[in-house]
């Protein structure tokens, strides 16, 4: 790879013989050359910059001067010549001055002369890029350096000053099908495409093989592959003016400690970048970093592509038709596999309607949090949490079993017993952590409503045959307290009650 700049300040290319960069060109892994933009200049004053057509402020560099001077540089010289060697050694003549050389020393030397031109070399035999940085230009990612370290073996950056390069420069190169590249550093405004180009030879340059050290260094970089913020890096000492590098990465489980990383990425990626974390692939993506992005507020199923905002809210009068849509798709879902499509009809019917629920959403009593796909053509709601808060301390639902004189944990209630009416997550969703997350807001909505009572209780019933869900109570903290028979229809069905505490986390 060999990388040619050229600037009014060629000298500005100097920091290029340091660090990795200078020892990968020591070792000719990488060739650099800077080159004075007003060496193609004829006049005794080497103008490179006229005034703007058109008016305004500022001056424009000139597209004749910028010609010549692209022009030599791709048609040569060629790679790993003899000539090269000569231009390394400072004995070639003729031709304008390279101010930096990669082969010989790997140094930077002032005036060493280049060939004029190679015979018959071609853009296309250099796979050569004319790059430009210029603030009006694509960002400059990771995917495009590893494209341009992957396929091109020549690049010519043209570094503007003033108000920039004579846009038909650009124009013309593409036109001869030369592969013209405008990229941005970020978006401000430098005074000149200097360090833009220091920028492309290192982030280009790193990933050319034998430039790093360790390759494997790379791939859990920030924008590698993966598609994340690199997580937080530490070492000796263990304490540091009174922080500890976190215990994980010090207990020598190699598992543990790469879980905690990858939840440190994602975490990282939706704090700071959450443009990247709505571009990961969600198929790529276990069990575990669906939940922690459910923590972080965005959903992923199995069938998702990329991950999603989501919306966690109370739901409003407005939202009376959707819930009611999504309380009759899942509800069977908790029912036993015995129970008669009628008999669960009739229960959707008389609880779970659009008039049922638009009763919830007018009545300060009934909390109703649901979460939703809030991303661009979001899937709408993928759960709710339906929840009666009962006056001061008494309970909720005591003729649906409330468990009032239960304990828990030891604990005797002191303030309200509300009842966890309504849980569900959409079979879509499910694993994907949603409910974790719904769960979480819930607890938080209940324990804000009932802030003034030392020990309130939260209670739900649910079907002694569904293993799943009492499995999922139980991770929730919730206690088997009891048992009650409930009707759904006509059956009478056994369930399990359960309670928990509302203020302990
Ligand atoms: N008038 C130009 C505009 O508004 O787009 C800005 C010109 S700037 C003062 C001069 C030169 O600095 C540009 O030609 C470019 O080479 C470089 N430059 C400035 N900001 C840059 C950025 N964000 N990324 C890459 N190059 C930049």
């Amino acid at each position: 790879m060999r990388f040619d700049i050229v600037s009014v300040f060629p000298e500005f290319f100097q920091v290029l013989d340091l660090s990795l960069v200078g020892k990968a060109r020591e070792r000719g892994v990488l060739e650099v050359a800077a080159h004075d933009l007003r060496d193609w200049t004829d006049d005794p004053h080497r103008t490179v910059d006229d005034t703007p057509a058109g008016g305004g402020a500022g001056m424009v560099m000139r597209a004749d001067i910028w010609g010549k001077a692209i022009d030599e540089l791709l048609a040569g010289p060629a790679r790993k010549t003899g000539e090269e060697e000569a231009v390394a050694q400072g004995r070639a003549t003729g031709g304008r001055s390279a101010r930096a050389c990669s082969r010989g020393t790997g140094k930077l030397r002032e005036g060493a002369k280049r060939p004029n031109t190679v015979p018959n070399a071609t853009p296309e035999a250099f796979r050569a890029v004319l790059a430009i940085p210029t603030p009006s230009g694509t960002p400059l990612t990771q995917r495009a350096c590893e494209r341009l370290a992957g396929q091109a073996d020549r690049i010519i950056v043209a570094c503007g000053r003033y108000e920039g390069i004579d846009a038909r420069v650009a124009e013309h190169y593409a036109g001869r099908g030369v592969e013209v590249f405008e990229y941005s550093l970020g978006d401000y405004v430098l005074n000149g495409g200097e360090v833009a180009a220091v920028a492309l030879v290192e982030a280009v340059g790193r990933l050319l093989p034998g430039m790093v050290g360790n390759p494997e260094s790379l791939l859990e970089e920030s924008h590698s592959a993966a598609g994340l913020l690199e997580y937080p890096v530490y070492t000796r000492p263990v304490e540091w003016r009174g922080l500890r590098i976190p215990e994980v990465l010090l207990g020598g489980n190699h598992r543990e400690a790469a879980r905690w990383r990858r939840d440190r990425s994602l975490e990282r990626t939706a704090a700071r970048r959450p443009d990247m974390i709505a571009g990961l692939d969600a198929r790529a993506m276990d069990k575990k970093d669906r939940r922690m992005l459910a923590e972080l507020g965005f959903m992923a199923n199995r069938g998702s592509s990329h991950p999603t905002p989501m919306r966690i809210r109370e739901a409003g009068p407005a939202d009376a038709e959707a819930l009611a849509a999504l309380a009759a798709r899942t509800f069977p879902d908790a029912c036993p596999a015995w129970l008669g499509r009628e008999d669960m009809d009739a229960f959707i019917a008389e609880n779970l309607s659009a008039e049922r629920f638009g009763e919830y959403l007018a009545d300060p009593h009934w909390l109703v949090l649901v979460c939703e796909d809030a991303g661009e053509g979001g899937t709408g709601f993928a759960g709710y949490t339906l929840c009666l808060l009962p006056e001061a301390d008494g309970a909720a639902g005591i003729e649906e079993g409330a468990p009032v004189n239960a304990t828990v944990d030891g604990v005797v209630r002191d303030g309200p017993l509300v009842e966890l009416s309504k849980f569900y997550v959409d079979r879509a969703w499910r694993g994907s952590g949603v409910s974790g997350a719904l769960w979480r807001a819930t607890l938080a909505g209940l324990s804000q409503r009932t802030r003034q009572w030392r020990e309130p209780f939260v209670w739900l019933g649910t079907n002694e045959g569904n293993r799943r869900a009492r499995k999922a109570y139980r991770k929730m903290g919730f206690a088997e307290v009891g048992e009650r028979t409930f009707m759904v229809g006509d059956e009478p069905n056994s369930d399990v009650i359960f309670a928990r505490r509302i203020h302990v986390a």
